[in-house]
Order: C-alpha cells, then sequence, then structure tokens
C-alpha cells in the first residue's frame, strides 16, 4: 500500500485526507493518505522519507519550504517558487504546483473567460495572475495597499490600488484576499465592487467553508460563481492524477473525489 500524507501547519482541519482516502477507496487503488504536523519547514524532505511516502500535499506555511526540498520542480511551480504536491520517482522528489491549474479547470466550467479582475496580491493571486496569463486571459489586479503590487507591476500586470481604480468589465472577478475569512468585510469598498460585479459575468471567491460577503453580493446578482471549495477539489485531483502517476483520467478522479464535498 502506497503512503501519502499532508505536512501544514496547522493541519488538523485539512480536508485532503478525506477528499483523497475517498478516491483511493472509489478507484479501487491501495492507496492511504494522513496528516502530518510540520512545525519549521526546514524538517519537510527528511520527514518525507522518514515516514516511507509515496507523495504528499503541502499546504500554509510550507509551500516555499517544499520548494527547497525539491530535486526536480517543474516550470510553472518554479516560476512562483512554491510547491504544494512532491512525488517520489527513482529516488528523487519531483515538485508540483496544482493550485492554479486546479483554479483554471474549475473555471474553465464556468464558460470562456478572456478576462480578470483579481482582488488581493499575495501569495495566490500571484501564482493566478501568473497561470491565467499563460492561458491568455488578460489580468488586472486590485489591492487595498501598495507594497505587495510592486511585483505585479514588475512583472508588468496592470494593477492598482482601490484609490486609484475604476473597474470596467471582465468575465470573471476573483476574490484572493482574506476578507470575510474571519470577518464580515468585503475585500474592496462596496461601491466599487458592486460596480465590478455589475460589469461581469462570473464571480469566485477562494475561501472555502463559508459563504463570504463577497459571494453573498455576487448571489444577490445572481451570478454563476464558485467558492475555494471547487478549488481545492481540482487542486487535489491534479495532485492524485501524479499520486497515481496518471492512471486514471482527470475525469474519472472527479468523478470518485468530488462526493467528499458533501460529507
Ligand atoms: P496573503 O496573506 O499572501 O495575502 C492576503 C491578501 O489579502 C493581501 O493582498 C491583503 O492586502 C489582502 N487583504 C487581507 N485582508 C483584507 C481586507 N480586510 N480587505 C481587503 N484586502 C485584504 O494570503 P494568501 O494569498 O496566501 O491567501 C489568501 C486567501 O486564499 C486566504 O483566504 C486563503 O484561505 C485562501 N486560499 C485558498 C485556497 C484553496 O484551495 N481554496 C488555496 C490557497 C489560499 P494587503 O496587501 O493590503 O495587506
Amino acid at each position: 500500500m502506497k503512503q501519502f500524507a499532508i505536512f501544514g501547519n496547522p493541519v488538523a482541519h485539512s480536508k485532503s485526507p478525506l477528499m483523497h482516502n475517498l478516491a483511493f477507496k472509489k478507484l479501487g487503488f491501495e492507496g492511504c493518505y494522513g496528516r502530518w504536523l510540520i512545525e519549521d519547514g526546514n524538517e519537510l524532505r527528511d520527514t518525507f522519507f522518514r515516514l516511507g511516502l509515496s507523495g504528499c500535499n503541502i499546504t500554509v506555511p510550507h509551500k516555499e519550504f517544499a520548494f527547497e526540498a525539491a530535486d526536480v520542480v517543474e516550470p510553472f511551480a518554479k516560476e512562483v517558487r512554491a510547491v504544494n504536491t512532491l512525488i517520489l520517482k527513482d529516488g528523487k522528489l519531483y515538485g508540483y504546483n496544482t493550485d492554479a491549474p486546479g483554479f483554471y479547470r474549475a473555471l474553465q466550467k464556468l464558460g470562456s473567460v478572456q478576462s480578470a479582475l483579481i482582488m488581493g496580491a499575495g501569495g495566490t493571486a500571484r501564482a493566478l495572475a501568473l497561470y491565467l496569463r499563460t492561458q491568455k486571459i488578460d489580468i488586472e489586479v486590485v489591492n487595498r495597499s501598495a507594497k505587495r503590487l510592486q511585483w505585479f507591476n514588475d512583472e508588468g500586470f496592470t494593477c492598482h490600488t482601490w484609490d486609484s481604480f475604476t473597474p470596467s468589465s471582465y468575465d470573471v472577478v476573483i476574490n484572493t484576499t482574506s476578507a470575510g475569512l474571519t470577518d464580515e468585510s468585503l475585500p474592496m469598498p462596496k461601491e466599487l465592487l458592486d460596480r465590478a460585479l455589475e460589469n461581469t459575468q462570473y464571480a469566485v471567491d477562494v475561501i472555502y467553508g463559508k459563504e463570504t460577503p463577497f459571494l453573498k453580493e455576487a448571489k444577490r446578482l445572481n451570478l454563476p460563481l464558485f467558492d475555494g471549495s471547487e478549488m481545492l477539489l481540482q487542486q487535489g485531483i491534479i495532485a492524485f492524477d501524479y499520486f497515481t502517476d496518471h492512471r486514471y483520467t482527470l475525469d474519472e478522479i472527479e468523478q470518485a473525489m468530488r462526493p467528499f464535498l458533501s460529507l
């Protein structure tokens, strides 16, 4: 039986074991997936080998440590310097980032997307902006403060702080801020947000586990939408595809894994 795990801090809340074990069972793959608290990210590599794992996922705050721990890193993960999936092959650790491709897979289910407004300028926003650009999607970024926008500016993205922002029209408006995660705040002043939402086709939040004020607002406008649980599922499907060395199609994995959302 192959062993897998998720590493993080905290990790007790993670739904990944449920998601992957359900898919192992439904697809008849001999695998078992657990969770492992890692306090010091420098111990990630040794822990992986000590536990005899075949693969693992990495969550907050260790994705950069996982990038350092890998022997070989796929190009997109190298660009964002963040790895969320490690696979052992021929004694070497291969690092991947399935967060942004997973997000893109979820986005495609909404419909055709050629332009996007990303609210927020943290690690998630960086990964999504870079990946969506590779898919020929026009990106605009808006953030509460200027500091984190510097990177986007250097990368050639159009970006604004709230003060200098006039929303135009977008196919999708994406919330990557943590506004609404533990409070009831909106990711942008209401007037700006409503103007953006009134001129978009879809709305997406990367937060999961609760309906954020942003998603409530999008729902009020009857916009097709999804939240972070769909992104979680889709990044898991792509990681599972690596874990099982492409034995199943992504649709087969999705069929086996999706029911975890209602567990
Ligand atoms: P970061 O800490 O790197 O960035 C947070 C961003 O949110 C910053 O741009 C910050 O703006 C902005 N922000 C924070 N509070 C507010 C607020 N009250 N109003 C407006 N903007 C605010 O976070 P991450 O990118 O790592 O994570 C962001 C979110 O994504 C989290 O909620 C996390 O749970 C979620 N996530 C979901 C995943 C999934 O699989 N569904 C995967 C990864 C992350 P400023 O620069 O001004 O401080």
